[in-house]
């Protein structure tokens, strides 16, 4: 017997037969003897619903009122999740974030986690009863609703299994798992039976929207098992892991120690909406990067790659960055209307693409950056912008080429399909 917290995304509760089918997979693990609990998401394209509405509603909108209108679409599956299972015979109620209670802290809009009370949750867990919880939403400090930012689904779920002390974390979405990079894009790309955390980790922060980031932060802080796969799945048919013996379908995220055969790259990603920034002939001094990077991160803009140039007379120099196109307009304001910081000119322009390989392999194996370099090349791709960590390479390239350039490194590294 396990204890499991299984996690449906928008696309798995869609509308009520999608949460039926849903629902049978929930029945399949109840009756192999498991305790399981929900996490569900809104059903697909609610959230931008009821967020088109609240910006309709007011440009000004108070952000509290905000995550009262957005967490709304968890409370409606929920509902229907646990009265869908009950007409099935299994014993199930719903919870939204408060009644758990899902603790947060009071960033509306983005909040964190701080702590969830597991005993009610366990008391129904050991009665045999599948409690089914709303993703996405908790509860502040200040009792108001609070929302975990967009796909924060993900981390409720982690945070729950973290919690009740899941044995695993299964997240049913609508691809069978984690691939190469994204399938939509992709039609040869791979799925992955395994990937380390880290790897994870950087995919999810460069662009690959399958798991969010702060969820696969969580799993490898509480070492959560965490499963990708398949609500479309026949739920009724034998369970087989990907190298076809019997056990669960999808792909594992684990630790590194768990992967015999280690890729040099395991994954492309690609990010769009990069707005690219540039000060040109700022003074080349102490004070200045923290002065410019300060007066964003006062406006909570988050900067992404950061490149300075080396001056010539060591007088002036030219910093360039990148920040979500949506945050252009502000970061360039909170630039021009801070007195501290001196420069030229600024430069910008939004619609970039960042395209990255991410591998643990990377770490012992000299090379990959100049053959990432080499294969653009080979396109005609011109690079704009460069960082790398110590298990990913990432370019800043034009929007128009992203698709080009993602299936180009894919077949580079070797990451094909064979036969397709
Ligand atoms: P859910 O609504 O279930 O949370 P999401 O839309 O958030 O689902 O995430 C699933 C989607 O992530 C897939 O449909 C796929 O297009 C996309 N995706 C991006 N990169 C990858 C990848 N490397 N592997 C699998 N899916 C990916
Ligand atoms: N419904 C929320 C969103 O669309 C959370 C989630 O689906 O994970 O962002
Ligand atoms: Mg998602």
């Amino acid at each position: 017997m396990a204890r499991i917290v299984v996690k449906f995304g928008g696309t798995s509760v869609a509308n009520v037969e999608r949460i039926r089918q849903a629902a049978r997979h929930v029945k399949r693990e109840v009756e192999a003897g498991n305790e399981v609990a929900v996490v569900v998401s809104a059903m697909s394209g609610k959230t931008n619903e009821l967020v088109g509405w609240v910006n309709e509603a007011s440009k000004f909108h108070d952000a509290r009122e905000y995550d009262a209108v957005v967490g709304s679409g968890e409370q409606v599956t929920a509902g229907l999740m646990a009265i869908v299972l009950s007409e099935m015979g299994i014993q199930s109620r719903s919870f939204a974030g408060w009644q758990v209670p899902i603790h947060t802290d009071d960033a509306h809009g983005a909040a964190r986690i701080t702590g969830i009370d597991p005993t009610m949750l366990d008391e129904r867990l050991r009665q045999g009863w599948v409690p089914v919880i709303t993703g996405f939403q908790g509860i502040s400090p200040h009792q108001r609703i609070t929302t975990l930012g967009r796909g924060g689904s993900d981390t409720s779920a982690v945070a729950v299994a973290a919690a009740v002390g899941a044995d695993r974390c299964e997240i049913y979405t609508d691809v069978d798992g984690v691939y190469t990079t994204d399938p939509r894009i992709v039609p040869k790309a791979q799925r992955l039976s395994k990937i380390s955390f880290e790897e994870m980790l950087e995919m999810a922060s460069l662009g690959a929207k399958v798991l969010m980031i702060r969820s696969v932060e969580l799993a490898m802080a509480h070492k959560v098992r965490l499963v990708v796969r398949s609500s479309f799945d026949d739920p009724e048919a034998p369970q087989l892991a990907p190298d076809g013996t019997p056990g669960i379908p999808g792909t594992l995220v684990c630790d590194e120690d768990e992967i015999m055969e280690k890729q040099i790259v395991s994954g492309v990603t690609l990010a769009k909406s990069e707005a690219k920034i540039t000060l040109r002939d700022v003074k080349d001094k102490p004070g200045v990067a923290a002065d410019i990077f300060g007066a964003l991160a006062d406006r909570s803009i988050v900067v992404d790659m950061i490149v300075q140039n080396v001056s010539d007379d060591g007088s002036v120099t030219d910093i360039t960055f990148t920040v979500p196109d949506g945050e252009y307009e502000k970061a360039v304001d909170a630039l021009e209307n801070n007195k501290n910081i001196e420069y030229a000119k600024i430069v910008g322009s939004k619609g970039g693409a960042k395209i990255s390989v991410v591998g643990v392999g990377m770490r012992s194996h000299a090379g990959v950056a100049s053959s990432m370099f080499r294969a653009l090349a080979d396109k005609g791709i011109n690079i704009q912008l460069i960082t790398t960590s110590e298990i990913k390479t990432s370019v800043l390239i034009d929007d128009q080429y992203a698709e080009l350039a993602v299936r180009a490194l894919h077949t580079y590294y070797g990451l094909d399909k064979k036969n397709a």
